[in-house]
Order: C-alpha cells, then structure tokens, then sequence
C-alpha cells in the first residue's frame, strides 16, 4: 500500500534552483511520438492499475511500471555518463567538476520523482531530436509491430521493444527536463511537456552540466514517489549499473 515513508535520517532532496530565461517556444511532437504517447499514456488503464509488460532488459517477466520506467531512466542516465567519461578520455576540456553519479530524489508530499546525471547533457538541437522525435529504434520498431499485430497486444509489444524515455509518461503527469551539455560554452534548457501532443523548450540559467528530469506522478502511480518503494526497486533492477546511484542523498 500507499504509507508514509519514515525515516531519521536527514534527506537531501534535489531542489529545482533552475530558471526559465528564454522565451519558451512550442513545438509539436512528430506525429508518430504523439501516437506512440497516446498509447503509452493510456497503458494504464488499459492493463489495468498496475500494469505489467515485459521487458527483454529486465530479464524479469512480469515487470511493473514503476519498475520499468525507472530502469529506463537510470540506463538513460549511465549512458549518458558513459558517454561524457568517454569523451572525457577523447579530449581536454569535458570536466564539468561534478562526479559520474546519478541522483534521485522523490517527495511523497510533492507527488515527485526527480533524477538527475553529470552526464553528457543534451544541446538545444540534441532535445528536439531526441525527445521531440522517436529516435529510439525500439520505439519505431514498437509502433510498427502494432501495426502489424494490431492493438491487442500492447503490452506485450512495450515490453519486447521498450519505449525508453517516453515510458516516463506511464507514470508522470507532467514532465520537466533540464539538461545542459557537457561542451564547453553550452546553454543550459527546460523543456516541458504534459504528453498532450507539444513540449515548450525554453533557456534556463543554473542549470547543471547532464540531466534532470522532475516527474509530477499521476495519482495511480504516487507509490513511485516513496522512497521504501524505490529504494527497493532500485536495489532489485538497476543493480548493474556501473556509475553510484543515490536516492535522497544516501547511497543505494
Ligand atoms: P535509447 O536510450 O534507446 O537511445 P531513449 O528513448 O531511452 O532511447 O532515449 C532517447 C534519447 O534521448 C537517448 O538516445 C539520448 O540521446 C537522449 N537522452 C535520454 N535521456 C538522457 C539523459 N539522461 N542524458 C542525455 N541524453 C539523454
Ligand atoms: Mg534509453
């Protein structure tokens, strides 16, 4: 069930000090992001509250969408460092002075899940074709075997291709990405998205070299937001990956 997280301990959750600048410009998705949103969104109530999809990743077969939305995001982020590492190696220049960890951050009272990498970050042209486009092969490949197979087995489709990070809006309302690139001299943006067909990018000052992603929780999916849940889920899945992860300041 859906309990108060108690703890002693004193918790550091990851603050949004980030501000929007810019001027936010909308953009449409691409048609085939906002169909494969639709769909993702709408998985829910389709499989029912907790819905279930396997995922070839997880080597699990019945896997939750918590659970899968979360490796999605934390494998996102240790490429991403191990992406910054490697360049770190290639060239002089690519130290953000941040260490290659990954930190998440959840708030029960806020509906919240927050993580954040020192990764390699994303320039203003890397969001728009990355979130703004299905880039992921899987996802091309999940919306094209639906095709083919028709609709009645989309849960099973999710889980043999993945939708790496629009599986977020299985679980959020709202998403915020703030990112900034490792390349010297790099903006830093807020893009900001509710799933509904646009996403508005913006400039944003303090925003720290990688990756920061605020997920505003639906009400069915709030239990991601305690930290007993994900501490455990992260203890479970993500138990491989090769970069320090930390949940509310202490160590997983
Ligand atoms: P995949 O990981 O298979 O490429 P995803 O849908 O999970 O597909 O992510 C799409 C793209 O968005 C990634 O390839 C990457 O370019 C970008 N991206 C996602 N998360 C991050 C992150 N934390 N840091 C930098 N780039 C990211
Ligand atoms: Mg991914």
């Amino acid at each position: 069930g859906y309990s108060t997280d108690v703890t002693n301990e004193k918790e550091e959750l990851i603050e949004e000090n980030e501000v929007v600048t810019g001027k936010e410009e909308v953009h449409e998705f691409k048609t085939e992001t906002k169909r494969l949103l639709s769909i993702v969104a709408n998985s829910l109530s389709l499989f029912g509250k907790r819905s279930i999809a396997h995922h070839t990743e997880l080597n699990h077969n019945i896997c939750e969408i918590d659970i899968y939305s979360s490796s999605e995001l934390v494998s996102n982020a240790a490429d991403a460092l191990e992406k910054l590492r490697h360049h770190q190696m290639m060239e002089q220049g690519l130290d953000s002075g941040k260490p290659l960890e990954i930190h998440i951050s959840v708030d029960q009272s806020k509906k919240q899940f927050i993580i954040q990498d020192y990764g390699i970050g994303m320039t203003e042209e890397e969001i728009n074709d990355n979130l703004g486009t299905i880039a992921r092969s899987g996802s091309k490949a999940f919306l094209e075997k639906l095709d083919k197979d028709g609709s009645g087995s989309k849960e099973n489709i999710i889980g043999q291709f993945g939708v790496g990070f629009y599986s977020t809006f299985m679980v959020g309302e709202k998403i915020k990405v703030y990112t900034r690139s490792a390349k010297p001299g790099s903006k830093g943006y807020c893009w900001t998205t509710d799933g509904q067909g646009s996403y508005s990018l913006a400039e944003a000052d303090n925003v720290t070299v990688g990756t920061k992603i605020v997920i505003e929780l639906r009400d069915d999916c709030k239990q991601f937001s305690s930290k007993i849940e994900v501490d455990s889920i992260i203890k479970k899945y993500s138990n491989f990956v090769g970069f320090p992860i930390y949940l509310n300041g202490g160590k997983v």
